[in-house]
């Protein structure tokens, strides 16, 4: 027997595909975890008599929205490193912390904390980086998240591995274990150029071909890493990642703030993606990444919140606001950007980058369920001449109100709806303040060694 349809009915529907299309009147039929079809809504009930229904008035919908750079568990270290330029973050606070407490049970409070505040912020997938993966997976699937787990790769030992090809096996037998689960994709995961040697990243670039994996690294997020970079190497990182073999259509270079021309030029030839984490980057004093060179070039950009510890929020229609509202202020060019390309970008363009726009990232008949519906019914959101703009430049994650991952339905009225989410949920709440006492033991240098 064929699976129930059902029909959702908002008053406005946005596939993205093709871009800036705009539906009134018409149903989202969906079955099982795929799109059926969109149709007007005359002939859904004609068609589909028998659906269920799920009436939306005043609501938009469009497809789940792709993180494209986060490292989840790293809620729990919300707040401890403000003020800190990224070199100081990372070696006064944030690798001695995790050294002190990375383990499974960290990464998977934190990761479920995460996923909670994505999935009510309209997040559906995310793309992830961190250590003990599998705590991560774990997570996701609790709270029936899409996640893409990188194979994190980087030359110290930690807790989860002792060195670069510890960390590539680990990562790689995951892989092979969970590599049927429907939600679970995987990408690899270098940390950065400065903090992976040339080995290691050779073996990356030969397994992504091998494997047809998405490599996902941090790169020139820093003046300094440029500079670091031609002093130890004579190159810059991007040039010395090409001649590694790491540069191209499968690569997902996350902040790219410090972008030469030929950088520039280098990305759009090769078909580089972008993951632009513009709150990242401002709070770290990074800098101001070039969006106007990348679009006048068609490269894909896609958005990522990064990690809480240097944002702090996951909140993805607040970092396209941003992104947009940066590159119209430093191009001096209003015109870029608009709100419709900015949903591509936090949908599709996150897709692709991740290497999933078969399956998620439009509202195509045949693609799988994962859908927001935003409630545009407040009187702040009045007029609405265009839901997508104001979706973006007036509403926000606040006017989340139902989320869809593959056919399921996560979110309801702004709660989480998932069994499991409710029992385990406050569990990791409860523990939040023992993880709390701890990194305050560390930071004030009580912690018993
Ligand atoms: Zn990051």
């Amino acid at each position: 027997m064929s699976e129930p349809i059902i029909l959702i009915q908002p008053d406005w529907i946005v596939p993205v595909e093709p871009q800036g299309s705009v539906l009134r009147e018409h149903d989202l039929a969906i079955q099982g975890e795929r799109i059926l079809e969109l149709l007007p809504r005359a002939v859904a009930a004609e068609r589909h008599p028998q659906a269920e229904r799920v009436t939306l008035p005043g609501h938009l919908v469009t497809p789940g929205l792709v993180n494209a750079h986060t490292h989840a568990s790293m809620t729990l270290l919300r707040g401890v490193g403000d003020d800190l330029p990224l070199q100081r973050w990372l070696e006064e606070r944030i690798w001695p912390l995790e050294g002190r407490l990375m383990s499974p049970g960290f990464v998977f409070d934190g990761a479920v904390l995460a996923c909670e505040e994505m999935l009510r912020g309209g997040i559906t997938c995310f793309n992830d980086m961190y250590f003990f993966p599998e705590a991560v997976a774990d997570a996701a699937r609790a709270l029936g998240m899409r996640v893409s787990l990188g194979i994190i790769v980087v030359d110290f030992p930690s807790a989860y591995a002792s060195g670069p090809s510890d960390y590539l096996r680990k990562g790689l037998e995951l892989r092979d274990r969970l590599g049927d689960e429907a939600l679970t994709s995987f990408c690899l995961a270098p940390h950065a150029p400065y903090s992976v040697s040339d080995d290691a990243l050779r073996q990356v670039g030969i397994l992504a071909s091998e494997l047809g994996l998405p490599i996902h690294i941090h790169l020139h997020e820093t003046a300094g890493e440029i500079t670091d970079s031609v002093a130890r190497y004579g190159v810059r990182p991007i040039e010395r990642l090409d001649a590694l073999g790491l540069v191209g259509p499968d690569t997902i270079a996350v902040h790219a703030v410090h972008l030469s021309t030929g950088d520039l030029d280098r990305m759009a030839r090769r078909g580089v993606s972008v993951a632009h984490c513009p709150h990242s980057n401002l709070k770290l004093g990074s800098g101001v990444a070039p969006a106007a060179e990348w679009l006048e070039r068609g490269i894909n950009v896609a958005f990522g919140t990064d990690g809480s510890a240097s944002n702090n929020r996951l909140d993805l229609l607040a970092e396209a606001r941003t992104g947009a509202l940066l590159a119209k202020g430093v191009s001096g060019r209003a015109e870029l950007w608009s709100a419709h390309e900015l949903l591509h970008a936090l949908t599709l363009a996150g897709a692709r980058a991740l290497g999933l726009d078969d399956r998620i990232g439009s509202l195509l008949p045949g693609k799988c369920a994962d859908l927001v519906a935003f409630d545009l019914r407040r009187h702040e959101f009045q007029p609405v001449f265009d839901p997508v703009s104001q979706l973006i430049h007036a509403a926000g994650r606040e006017a989340v109100a139902e989320v869809w991952i593959a056919g399921k339905r996560v979110v309801q009225t702004r709660q989480l709806c998932e069994t499991a989410a409710q029992a385990i949920i406050p569990e990791v709440v409860s523990r939040t303040g023992m993880w709390q006492n701890r990194i305050s033991d560390i930071l004030s240098g009580n912690a018993a060694l």
